[in-house]
């Protein structure tokens, strides 16, 4: 018998039956079919499918963003439909990261103000060893009064990740994080993203179309309409190129079909 605390170590992340079914009547749309998946503490896991196959409803899901309609989600041992929306709000904020394609920062806030942002918004005193700690990984120190605007597109995304790792949460969510990024870019965002797993011990569910970027991870879980198609442990980008091809109709959000990539990543 496990007791909570053995679980919150094992299991970052649970979803168990989750399905998820937006509007209703004629215009019903099943996202999420009964998934079961579990996210192990300090791993990082890569989500693919085609486009429309439900990533990011999943996503949002295991997030705490959007509530399924049925199954249960259980964050860090805790179950999420057991909170109130203060209660939600609170553990989303303290022990979830978020991280997206389109980076999100605040305009007017400089780098600084955007990474300490969530810790304002938790209500907890910024500790200046983990901000330095952050900023340093992110390589961003020459750059914390600036704003947004004045950055490349990889370099708002740094602040983009230091922002979601300042709170240590217990597991970071991404959705596309590399999908405006050029290569080159990506690879370090990437890079960066794999050392949260492997040196701060965070945990990793990255959602994205490319197998260099999947290559990253531990494992990759396949998703096809709104169901698990398959999982690869130790991905190659090739295996996992191999494997899309299989599943068959690839197409990015953009609806071109996304050529796989074989340079790169961790072979
Ligand atoms: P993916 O990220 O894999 O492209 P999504 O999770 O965005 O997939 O979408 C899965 C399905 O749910 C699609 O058919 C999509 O149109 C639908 N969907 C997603 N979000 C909403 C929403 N807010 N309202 C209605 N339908 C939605
Ligand atoms: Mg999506």
């Amino acid at each position: 018998m496990h007791t909570s605390q053995d679980l919150r170590q094992a299991e970052a992340v649970r979803l168990d039956a989750v399905s998820k079914t937006y509007g209703r009547g004629d215009s019903q749309v099943t996202a999420l079919r009964g998934l079961t998946m579990t996210f192990a503490d300090g791993t990082f896991t890569a989500v693919m499918g085609p486009s429309g196959s439900g990533k990011s409803t999943f996503l949002h899901c295991a997030a705490g963003l959007v509530a399924p309609t049925s199954g249960k989600v259980t964050v860090g041992g805790t179950d999420l439909a057991g909170l109130d929306d203060t209660a939600l709000t609170k553990l989303r904020r303290s022990r979830i990261g978020f991280i997206f394609q389109s980076f999100n920062l605040l305009p007017a806030l400089t780098v600084m103000q955007n990474i300490t942002l969530p810790l304002q918004l938790a209500g907890q005193r910024p500790d200046k060893t983990v901000i330095r700690d952050v900023v340093r990984r992110v390589g961003l120190g020459e750059r914390l009064g600036h704003l947004p605007a004045q950055l490349s597109g990889g370099q708002q995304q740094r602040v983009a990740i230091a922002r979601a790792l300042v709170t240590r949460p217990a597991v970071v969510f991404a959705d596309e994080p590399t999908g405006a990024l050029d290569t080159r870019t990506a690879g370090a965002v990437l890079a960066l993203l794999r050392e949260s797993v492997d040196i701060a011990g965070q945990t990793l569910v990255m959602v994205t179309h490319d197998p260099v970027a999947a290559s990253y991870a531990d494992r990759v879980v396949f998703l096809a309409d709104g169901a698990p198609a398959g999982e690869l442990r130790r991905p190659t980008a090739e295996a996992v190129a191999a494997r899309m091809t299989r599943l068959g109709a690839w197409d990015d959000e953009t609806g071109r079909t996304s050529a796989p990539q074989h340079s790169g990543g961790r072979f």
